[in-house]
């Protein structure tokens, strides 16, 4: 990714660095050839001649934000066969493109996928650090993993539709050996399992159903490691939590349902959590209008409320939390990332700079790149956001693309009103 010749000023605004530390009124933050070269009071600001200067019109400085748990490939998707038959490869390929420019046009500078339909999210990586297309770095996920008969296993065998494009189904851990191996050739970074249900199927894998066995899940990690990839899983039940960390995961989706065990389990390694809370609460909002069932309404309630405590108890006990937000359903469309933040600070109730926290520096960490980007901090690579309004105050200003003066990447200006 092509990064910035020179310095430019940000000024005019209060700065929220991501660490969690309060925000600093009247600050300025100074890039100098893509890296941060100064960020605090504006009054120990160097001056440097020849500066351009960004006027963040007494608004916010921020760090990109990070989407954790993001689709790339899922395209507002309404009914389970969006995601396997209803589009080929070379049109899921053009919609991940757009999904991904939109996500960088919101203030999102850096993704981890959630998972990809087919290998895409690695092309798409490609095709952003080459300056191809514009979108978030990308931490690249691939075909996602799950028991044979678990929650991605829906098409019934008489209708011979295969699921290459979705999904890995695996029968026992030489199976899910062989999943990982094909999928470290194909060159992700993230090996997302299925070790659980949802509320979405609620006949055979519900939220408390597990929908892999822990040697399966053992054999993932054990493959993964030993190529350097990393594990993570949509975790919701209990056991299925227990399972994940037990078997070494470097991260778990959701986190719904755990217990004092399972939160012990967690912080032995520190391992993040990305709840995705928002995506629940609009399934019990709209569920209806999209052809939900009262059961599986009742069960994303269910979600929702368990979710939300375990989020809280997770963040408490100084666990880390990464903001994503499963969007790309219909209900939860692309474009509205920023919604989970503010439904973390009404709904869930976090304090917002504990929220814009993770939704930097812990999102950063996830990847694996929290050294590089996350925070506002000399040194670093300058992904920026520059947002017209006290986004301390209220956090759903980031909700509003037209509030959003500049998104930077690497010091270059991509996105927001000085862009155009
Ligand atoms: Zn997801």
């Amino acid at each position: 990714m092509k990064i910035a010749a020179g310095s430019t000023l940000i000024r005019n605004g209060q700065m929220v660095d991501g660490t969690g530390a309060a925000a600093a009124p009247d600050a300025a933050v100074l890039v100098t050839d893509g890296r941060i070269a100064y960020a605090g009071p504006a009054a120990g600001c160097p001056v440097v001649e020849g500066v351009s200067v960004i006027d963040a019109c007494g608004g916010t400085i921020l760090p990109g934000l990070v989407e954790a748990h993001y689709h790339p490939t899922y395209f507002n998707v309404a009914a389970l066969e969006d995601l396997d038959i209803k589009y080929p490869v070379e049109y899921v390929t053009l919609l991940a493109a757009a999904n991904a420019r939109l996500a960088l046009e919101c203030g999102y500078t850096a993704a981890r996928s959630g998972g990809s339909l087919f290998n895409i999210d690695v092309w798409l990586k490609r095709a952003i650090e080459n300056d191809v297309t514009v979108g978030p770095r990308l931490a690249a996920s691939g075909r996602e993993i799950c028991g044979a008969g678990g929650l991605m296993d829906w098409n019934p065998d008489f209708r011979k539709i295969g699921m290459e494009g979705l999904i890995l189904l695996v029968n026992g851990p030489g199976e899910a050996r062989a999943a990982v191996r094909k999928l470290v050739k194909d060159g992700v970074e993230w090996v997302k399992t299925y070790p659980t249900g949802d509320a979405a199927a609620p006949d055979t894998n519900d939220h408390h159903t597990l929908c892999m066995s822990f040697e399966e899940m053992e054999a993932v990690v054990t493959t993964a490691h030993n190529h350097r990839l990393k594990v993570t899983g949509h975790c919701r039940a209990t056991e299925g939590i227990k399972n994940a960390l037990r078997a070494g995961y470097d991260a778990v989706e959701h986190a719904t349902f755990i217990d004092d065990e399972g939160l012990e389990l967690l912080l032995q390694r520190d391992v993040p959590v990305v709840p995705a809370l928002q995506f629940e609460w609009a399934s019990v909002e709209y569920g209806k209008e999209w052809g939900m069932s009262q059961r599986v309404i009742d069960g994303h309630k269910e979600t929702l409320e368990g979710g939300a405590e375990s989020a809280r108890r997770i963040l408490k006990a100084g666990g880390r939390i990464g903001m994503g937000g499963d969007y790309g359903f219909a209900w939860n469309p692309h474009g509205d990332y920023a919604k989970e933040l503010t439904f973390f600070v009404k709904y869930v109730g976090f304090g917002v700079l504990d929220v814009l926290r993770c939704a930097t520096k812990v999102g950063a960490e996830i990847m694996g790149r929290g050294g590089e980007i996350g925070t506002l901090e000399t040194g670093k690579v300058a992904d920026v956001l520059v947002v017209d309004g006290d986004v301390v105050r209220d956090v759903s200003v980031l909700e509003d693309r037209r509030r959003i003066v500049a998104v930077m990447q690497g010091g270059v200006v991509k996105a927001g009103r000085v862009a155009r």
